[in-house]
């Protein structure tokens, strides 16, 4: 391997475009650039290929086309999903239960919520990141008007049991929404079969361009007004569509999805030598859970390595491009909640690694960093046991 080359194993923090996702972006800056809310035919050419995208992205993940809003982004529809719910059915109550593992768009929104008065019930994961439907069932109360679980986890990689906990929520009347941000174009996601009512997705986490999402709803009245102006998106998000994203995000989430058989078994693949290789160093553990983890993650723990900005900058020096667990700050500080959460202790959660695959690693990368970590820790121990 020539060290000189870049190997991108950070791809729960972004990925990178797809062939097919720019090829569909690209008429939309240079010919059909038209405003789809101009009634002239070249504005109404930009509409057909907005709404020809909704209906592609809804048919992806099971939906129909009318319970598909376009956003800018995972943590946009994960705000607007929880602000929705607490203003269309504040009168039946104010509690909302969610859990500890949640990414910071979910966890700093109910903070928000908790100093408007709400009340907010934290799940507290086991040590794999799951959560029980018993454990949902006695949390949900007669006031209760939200549950919002992730569907995959970013820092630890687990996949949630969502199926089982709506079929909770649905026994006990309550919304479930769950940010399925890491988890669409990676495992199959039908927002039927998962029985969800609301659903966030990010166009970036699958090879689609960044700044670019969709907040799933069942209930058409559930979204609530949330950026006042022109009246897009059936009046309740303004501002003129970003028809070249949403054309990208359609035709990445299309391909990762007829894909998805094939790229599964191939990340699993790679993933399990990646994983075995690793748990061979002394003091090497695996955090999530070891069963249910999306094919591409793989996420660690190190003894004694000092703190895992350390080895970040170790593997970046020898051109591998990895992370502590969360894309959203530089430091591990994001992923320590989550690792926390799940029982590990503050000296230990600060040495975490996440190495996150996409299909255009190879087998010969795996090698390399097979070859090479082991090296890496070994001398960040040296240092930091001088
Ligand atoms: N939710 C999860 C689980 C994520 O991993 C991320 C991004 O890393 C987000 C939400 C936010 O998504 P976006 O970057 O599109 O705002």
């Amino acid at each position: 391997m020539n060290i000189s080359e870049r190997i991108y194993v950070d791809n729960s923090a972004t990925t990178q475009v797809s062939e097919a996702a720019l090829m569909a972006m690209i008429p939309c800056f240079t010919e059909n650039y038209g405003n789809p809310s101009a009634i002239y035919s070249f504005g109404q050419e930009a509409k057909k290929i907005l709404e020809d995208s909704r209906v592609s992205a809804g048919k992806s993940i099971g939906a129909r086309s009318s319970e598909i809003y376009f956003t800018s982004g995972g943590t946009e529809s994960v705000n607007w999903a929880i602000h929705s719910v607490c203003e269309r059915r504040n009168s039946k109550g104010r509690h909302i239960v969610s859990s500890e593992i949640e990414h910071n768009a979910v966890l700093k929104t109910l903070e928000k919520l908790v100093k408007q008065g709400y009340e907010v019930t934290l799940l507290k994961p086991d040590k794999y990141g799951q959560i029980t439907p018993e454990q949902l069932d006695a949390a949900i109360r007669k006031d209760t008007i939200l549950v919002s679980v992730m569907m995959a986890n970013n820092v630890i990689g687990t996949v949630l049991r969502i199926k089982e906990l709506s079929a909770v929520t649905r026994k006990r009347r309550v919304l479930f929404h769950t940010d399925a941000v890491q988890a669409v174009g990676h495992i199959p996601v039908n927002v039927r079969e998962l029985g969800v009512d609301m659903l966030s997705m990010s166009a970036h986490k699958f090879h689609g361009p960044k700044g670019i999402g969709i907040l799933f709803s069942k209930i058409p009245h559930i979204p609530a007004p949330y950026i006042a102006g022109g009246g897009q998106e059936r009046g309740v998000r303004s501002g003129t569509e970003n028809v070249p994203c949403i054309a990208g995000l359609a035709a990445a989430l299309e391909e990762s999805v007829e894909k998805l058989p094939e790229s599964m078994a191939y990340l699993t693949k790679l993933r399990d030598n990646l994983i075995k290789q690793t748990l061979m160093i002394p003091g090497a553990y695996l955090t999530g859970d070891p069963q249910d983890r999306l094919p591409g993650h793989a996420s660690f723990i190190f003894d004694g390595i000092g703190h895992s900005a350390y080895l970040i900058n170790k593997l970046n020096d020898i051109g591998i491009c990895a992370s502590s667990g969360s894309a959203c700050s530089a430091s591990s500080k994001e992923s320590q909640h989550v690792l926390k959460a799940i029982g590990i202790r503050e000296a230990l959660a600060v040495n975490s690694l996440r190495i996150s695959l996409s299909s255009g690693n190879t087998e010969k990368e795996i090698d390399y960093i097979n070859m090479k970590l082991p090296e890496c820790i070994s001398m960040l121990r040296k240092k930091h046991t001088l």
